[in-house]
């Protein structure tokens, strides 16, 4: 009998396995698909995200952002990190990374699909193996969380985001938020010759069609090559619990928010650390509590701006954040910190 099995080998999956080892405990990552995945995401590392990623040890290539800028075209406002810098990382470097830094800490990392879960109160079963925990990281649609009957129905309106990859110099310091009257797309510096664009909408259709709502976003990526569209969504998934027994939710598995604030990376990494804490402690009903309490700010303060954001103020929030630049920085750190 292994002490953890990780089902799904994403970054909340490697980097709970490479904590795990490093912790002495046997860990199995079990994952559908081979090399560095690529992923619909913004890439954007908050500054405590960036941090825990140091703790992890793995170097990703990437380029640092220094705060965020809100604009709708007539009112923009910046507010820049007190702290240390966020990175802007390609999905596939990340992955690398984790994946080279889980393979040296020891971990096992196995290609297949997870099947059902099954448990006793000493250990668990899964996919052919026979573990004293088992860490689901099966990601936003987990399957896992929807069979042990941890899901809960998500209410409000279902948001998607799509991404695509511009080969161009980022032109800004900092993640640019810009804001249209039904999506919001958000830029990211990845590389010294890529640009990541993500947009956020409740409104279906394809990149083109959403890209046409910011006309100087469009004006200024424009004759540039671009990569493949990658989809995602959708984004919200409420959890009753975080646990169930010895199978423990960790990543976008344990619920996800939006991807509005460009959390989601940050917590998983967090969760992580928790997670391989309790697995160790052998105290797994602690972590739900644990787990709420670090990701509190985030997910309340990204409630937030997604409410403002699907109500009648959507059209105030840049005018009122450019008006009061001191509160929009002190949102900007508590995200950032
Ligand atoms: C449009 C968008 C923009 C975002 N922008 C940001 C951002 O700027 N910053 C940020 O921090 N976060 C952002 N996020 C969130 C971030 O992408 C996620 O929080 C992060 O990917 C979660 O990692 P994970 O390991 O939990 O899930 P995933 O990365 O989804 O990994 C889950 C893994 O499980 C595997 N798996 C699933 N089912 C099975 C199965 N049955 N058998 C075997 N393997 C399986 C999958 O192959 C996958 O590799 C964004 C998300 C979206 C959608």
């Amino acid at each position: 009998m292994i002490d953890l099995l990780v089902a799904g080998g994403g970054p909340a999956g490697l980097a709970t396995a490479i904590l795990g080892a490093r912790a002495g405990l046997e860990v199995v990552v079990l994952e559908r698909r081979h090399g560095a995945v690529d992923k619909a995401c913004g890439e954007g590392l908050m500054p405590h995200a960036v941090a825990l990623l140091g703790e992890l040890g793995v170097e990703a290539a990437g380029k640092p952002f220094h705060g965020i800028t809100y604009t709708n075209g007539r009112h923009c406002v910046t507010g820049r990190f007190r702290g240390g810098a966020g990175r802007g990382v390609r999905r596939t470097a990340l992955h690398a990374g984790l994946l080279e830094a889980a393979t040296a800490a020891g971990v096992r990392i196995e290609h297949g699909d997870i099947g059902e879960v099954s448990q006793s109160a000493t250990s668990v079963y899964c996919s052919g193996f026979h573990a004293r925990y088992l860490a689901a990281a099966d990601g936003l649609h987990s399957a896992i969380r929807t069979d042990l009957g941890l899901a809960r129905s998500s209410g409000g309106p279902r948001r998607w985001g799509i991404r695509r990859h511009h080969l161009m110099a980022p032109w800004s310091d900092c993640v640019e938020v810009h804001w249209a009257n039904d999506a919001e797309a958000y830029v990211t510096p990845v590389a010294d010759d890529c640009v990541g664009i993500a947009i956020l909408t409740s409104r279906k259709g394809g990149f083109d069609a959403h890209f046409s709502e910011f006309p100087a976003l469009r004006e200024r990526v424009e004759g540039q090559a671009h990569g493949p569209d990658r989809a995602a969504g959708p984004l919200r998934q409420r959890v009753r619990s975080r646990t169930a027994g010895r199978v423990l939710l960790v990543g976008d598995a344990a619920g996800y928010v939006d991807a509005l604030t460009g959390e989601g990376l940050g917590i998983a990494f967090g969760a992580a650390k928790l997670l391989v804490d309790c697995v160790a402690a052998e105290r797994p009903g602690d972590y739900d509590r644990r787990w709420r309490r670090m990701s509190r700010r985030y997910r309340l303060l990204t409630a937030a701006a997604l409410h403002a954001s699907a109500s009648p103020l959507r059209p105030a929030v840049v005018p009122a954040a450019a008006r009061f630049p001191s509160v929009f920085r002190g949102v900007v750190n508590l995200l950032a910190e």
